[in-house]
């Protein structure tokens, strides 16, 4: 599953990035983005619950998705594959793992270094992402900011929205500096996420790939790893432990 070619390129590095998406948690039972509405919200377009205009139109169904959404990730653990990338941060003096995912997972596994583009399902904030909730009472509908009375929505970037600047402009500076590259899990559907491997072979980056199916970025791959995450990346691992 590992060349020595692979493995060479990993030994060698100084400048690990990675780029993550919903793929990396399916083994911890998150659904993909893809996969996300079951049950009670299979009548529900993804894309329709996830924009600012969605939850003007609607408030509480928006919230009470996202809150089941939630509910569901309190008992989601790590898999395989996000301890392997916490293991993978303590061998290089530069690593850096961006993410679209807003589940946890990595800083849960040990990941220090986690530059989160899409926000954080955990933190909730107010309609104009001016205050940060710590606590919220929903049981009456849609609660509203202590300080400035509007609605509380997820800290999440919704479809339409802008990305935290800072997570945007630090993701593009550590792709540009990277000597290894690995996209796992992301269909690469989303920009400007999509971009981001783009700019890193721009910058002389071995690109990898981890994805059981293709996607519009495996031809540029230098390597391509067609498995699930939580099964290749503990093997990645293993094999340099064994190189040591
Ligand atoms: P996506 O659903 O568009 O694509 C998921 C990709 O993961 C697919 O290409 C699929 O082939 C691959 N995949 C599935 N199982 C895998 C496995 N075991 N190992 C490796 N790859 C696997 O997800 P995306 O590209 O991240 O974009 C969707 C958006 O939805 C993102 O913006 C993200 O914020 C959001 N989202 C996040 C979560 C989460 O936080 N866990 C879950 C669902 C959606």
């Amino acid at each position: 599953m590992i060349s020595d070619e692979l493995i060479q390129v990993m030994q060698t590095a100084q400048t690990v990035v990675v780029l993550t998406g919903a793929g990396v948690s399916a083994e911890s039972g998150v659904p993909t983005f893809r996969d996300a509405l079951t049950g009670l919200w299979e009548n529900f377009d993804p894309a329709q619950l996830a924009t600012p205009e969605a939850f003007q139109a609607n408030p509480k169904l928006v919230w009470d998705w996202y809150a089941s959404r939630r509910e569901m990730l309190a008992d989601v653990t790590p898999n395989a594959g996000h301890y392997a990338l916490a293991e993978l941060e303590q061998r290089y003096p530069y690593f850096y793992l961006i993410t679209q995912n807003v589940d946890s997972l990595h800083q849960v596994a040990g990941n220090k270094s986690v530059i989160e583009l899409h926000g954080n399902l955990q933190r909730v904030c107010c309609f104009n992402k001016l205050h940060v909730a710590e606590n919220w009472d929903d049981s009456d509908g849609v609660p509203n900011c202590q300080q400035c009375g509007a609605m509380l929505r997820p800290d999440v970037v919704w479809f339409g929205e802008m990305l935290p600047e800072d997570a945007i402009d630090t993701a593009f500076a550590v792709s540009k500096s990277a000597d290894v590259f690995i996209s796992i899990g992301t269909s690469a559907e989303v920009q400007p996420a999509a971009s981001l491997p783009v700019h890193a072979l721009r910058g002389g980056a071995t690109f990898i790939e981890i994805n059981p199916h293709p996607t519009m970025l495996t031809n540029r791959a230098d390597f391509v790893l067609p498995y699930p995450s939580g099964e290749v990346l503990p093997e990645l691992v293993a094999a340099l432990n064994l190189r040591r």
